[in-house]
């Protein structure tokens, strides 16, 4: 949904899940935007915006946007003011908006660590039901190289701890994040660590080169190499392969990925495996679909 309404800073982001929300943004750019991979908000300088300067738009937003049901909090990490700033912004949407189903944001691991309990319970209790995190690959080794400035451990104890105040997450995984060298790491720490996390949804993306291969390979603190698309549906194969989780609904319907895909885990587990088989060997009539799912 585009909103006129107000003047973005742009560029402005949101998941695929958020198309009909109203969008706020709560900061402007990451509070880390240091991924090797990631390009989003490298022309934004981080800011949290002031209570005093969101409280008129969303009072703009609620009256132009009347019935919407969701409101995401942008940018890239809107989850990292704390909850001392969030909950007042929070209090105000739900007073200009009404009844909502729900209100998410992105999120890094260390922002809901930063939290304690009572604070994301009290989130929770105001509507801030989903968390989107990026949390790109379960081995420890590829999280240095990228420099996503988590570990495996610190993104397994934040999104228990969001789990544990009632909070959903929404996880993301890039597909040849590592290239050919850490292709198997990668494959199989991300299936550890969703099996441990187990969340409401799962998605994978493939990873995006818009500055082109070198650009990357320079911020890349490791020996990058290229995978095929074979490869690529390899790696996908091996990750899900190694998952052991339920009632997990997974998307793989990203514009960067070249086999788009969706089931629930683990029940369509083997399907999407046969799926990644005919993509392989090269049968699959779908590989690059215009936009339509394949089951
Ligand atoms: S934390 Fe997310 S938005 Fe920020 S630099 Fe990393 S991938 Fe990009």
């Amino acid at each position: 949904m585009f909103f006129p309404a107000i003047k973005y800073d742009e560029p402005v982001f949101r998941p695929p899940g958020e198309a009909r929300s109203v969008i706020i943004q709560a900061t402007l750019g990451c509070s880390w935007n240091q991924c090797a991979f990631c390009e989003m908000y490298t022309s934004k300088k981080f800011k949290a915006r002031s209570f005093e300067d969101l409280k008129p738009e969303i009072e703009i937003l609620a009256n132009a946007y009347k019935g919407v049901k969701k409101v995401f909090l942008a940018d890239g990490d809107a989850f990292v003011l704390s909850a001392n700033k969030l909950i007042p912004i929070i209090n105000e949407i739900n007073n200009q908006f009404g009844k909502l189903q729900r209100i998410s944001s992105y999120a890094l691991p260390k922002d809901i660590l930063n939290k304690s309990e009572s604070e994301l319970k009290e989130l929770r209790n105001l509507g801030l039901k989903l968390l989107y995190i990026g949390i790109e690959t379960g081995d420890d080794n590829l999280l240095k190289l990228i420099n996503k400035g988590e570990t495996f451990n610190t993104t397994l104890e934040g999104i228990l701890k969001a789990h544990d105040a009632g909070i959903e997450t929404s996880i993301m995984i890039i597909n040849g994040l590592g290239g050919k060298k850490y292709t198997k790491q990668h494959a199989l720490k991300s299936a550890e660590v969703i099996n441990k996390i187990n969340p409401k949804f799962l998605s994978t993306l493939t990873l995006s080169l818009p500055y082109g291969l070198d650009h990357f390979q320079n911020r890349f603190n490791g020996d990058y190499q290229q995978q095929t698309i074979v490869e690529l549906f390899e790696e996908l194969k091996l990750f899900i392969e190694n998952l052991d989780v339920e009632n997990v609904i997974y998307r793989s319907n990203h514009v960067s990925n070249n086999l788009f895909l969706k089931g629930t885990l683990s029940k369509d587990q083997n399907e999407l495996i046969e799926l990644l088989n005919a993509a392989i060997q090269n049968t699959h009539p779908n590989i690059y679909p215009s936009a339509s799912s394949i089951l």
